[in-house]
């Protein structure tokens, strides 16, 4: 695969694809990690004499312009973060994008308007994809994809647009990649990962791709409750789903699967809500377990214990609640303090419960910033984004 690096990029448009997805509350950034994430490529970009034109997709819109939507706040963050203006086009590929383009001079960056504010960037269409993927790449010579968050997508912006301009990938998609590697081929052992979360349906589908490759699995958070029901126990009101327990039964014959011991049990999903910690196969059928307790904490830090490889998904509890973050920092800190092994983050509200928890990112190898899309590599699929990179 061909890195910026290895681009000529001095008085050329450049266009980039980042992940700038991030979360937003009354039209502020709450949280700036990938905003930060992205700067390293931008700035060596910059530095290097280019005209960097920036993509970006922020939240679900429609295909259509939807303010709420806008790019806008991140722009202004992105400002502070580079220290120089960044100009923000008002649409994607029309007049305003072109004008936009047009008043660029060497070294100085702009962004683009969200590009799901246009139908075809996530069409299942080719045709429709490919029409939006032409005027996209008729802003810019080159392309550069450093949004690994987005690489398990056929979208115009990270598919289709790469067919069209010489590319190459940015720093964050190849150290995703060398990472993930490093998880696929070979990992040292013992290998443990640790999964969590509330997408319960969508990680079972990585547990059976894992399994046989790794030697411990942990589960917490949202997904503990579908394997506790599987050995029999009764989970309350705990986030389960039924049409999964046989397939975690199966799971949990294979000898590797290590579950919570005991649950953080809440009267409702509330920060002030009533909670205790009960034995996790006696939760009373009025309760909901949203974190795992202290003894599953000292439980999984010594399954933990010795490990040269980890892989961790998905928060332990509803993190977001301070009554309910021990379980997520506790396993954190074990992951974190692990000696001279692999450690890899993945998953965007894990790496935001890292940076919630104030735990130092730097005493883990790697925070990935693509949830699905680490996932996904993981289970060995076939990555549309990377593909055409590799191309
Ligand atoms: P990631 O983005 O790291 O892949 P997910 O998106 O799967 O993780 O899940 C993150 C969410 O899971 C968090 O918002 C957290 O509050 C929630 N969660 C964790 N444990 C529980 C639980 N026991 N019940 C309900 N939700 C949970
Ligand atoms: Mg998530």
């Amino acid at each position: 695969m061909r890195t910026a690096q290895d681009l000529d990029v001095a008085g050329k448009r450049v266009l980039v694809r980042s992940d700038l997805n991030v979360p937003l509350e009354g039209g502020t950034v709450t949280d700036d990690g990938r905003i930060r994430a992205s700067l390293p490529l931008l700035q060596d970009l910059l530095g290097r004499g280019a005209r960097v034109v920036v993509a970006a997709h922020l939240g679900r819109p429609k295909g259509t312009p939807d303010p709420t939507y806008s790019l806008a706040p991140v722009a202004a963050r992105l400002e502070e973060l580079l220290g120089q203006p960044v100009r923000l086009a008002h649409d994607v590929v029309g007049e305003s994008a072109r004008d936009m383009v047009g008043e660029l001079a060497d070294g100085e960056v702009g962004l683009l308007e969200n590009v799901r504010f246009e139908a075809g960037e996530t069409s299942k269409d080719d045709t429709e994809r490919g029409a939006f993927a032409d005027r996209l790449a008729s802003l810019a010579d080159l392309y550069v994809d450093d949004a690994f968050g987005a690489v398990h997508r056929k979208h115009a912006s990270v598919y289709d647009v790469a067919q069209r301009l010489p590319h190459a990938s940015g720093p964050l998609v190849a150290k995703e990649v060398e990472v993930l590697k490093r998880l696929t081929q070979d990992p040292a052992r013992p290998y443990a990962v640790v999964l969590g979360g509330s997408k319960v349906g969508d990680k079972l589908a990585v547990i059976e791709a894992l399994l046989p490759h790794v030697d411990t699995l942990l589960v917490g958070g949202g997904m503990c409750f579908t394997f506790l029901k599987a050995q029999g126990h009764d989970v309350g009101s705990s986030l389960l789903e039924e049409d999964q327990v046989d397939r975690c039964r199966g799971f949990l014959e294979s000898g590797k699967v290590v579950l919570p011991v005991d649950v953080v049990a809440a009267t409702a999903f509330a920060a002030d809500a009533a909670h205790d910690v009960v034995a996790a196969d006696a939760i009373p059928a009025d309760r909901m377990g949203l974190d795992i307790g202290p003894q599953s904490v000292t439980v999984f830090a010594e399954a933990l214990a010795g490990a040269k490889t980890v892989f961790w998904n998905g928060p332990m509890g509803v993190f977001e609640m301070e009554p309910y973050a021990e379980g997520t920092r506790g396993v954190a800190e074990a992951v974190a303090g692990l000696d001279g092994a692999l450690t890899v983050v993945g998953g965007g509200d894990s790496a935001a419960a890292v940076r919630a928890l104030g735990i130092d990112e730097a005493r883990f190898t790697h925070i990935s910033t693509g949830g699905g899309a680490s996932l996904e590599y993981l289970e060995g699929k076939d990555l549309p984004g990377l593909t055409v990179l590799e191309s």
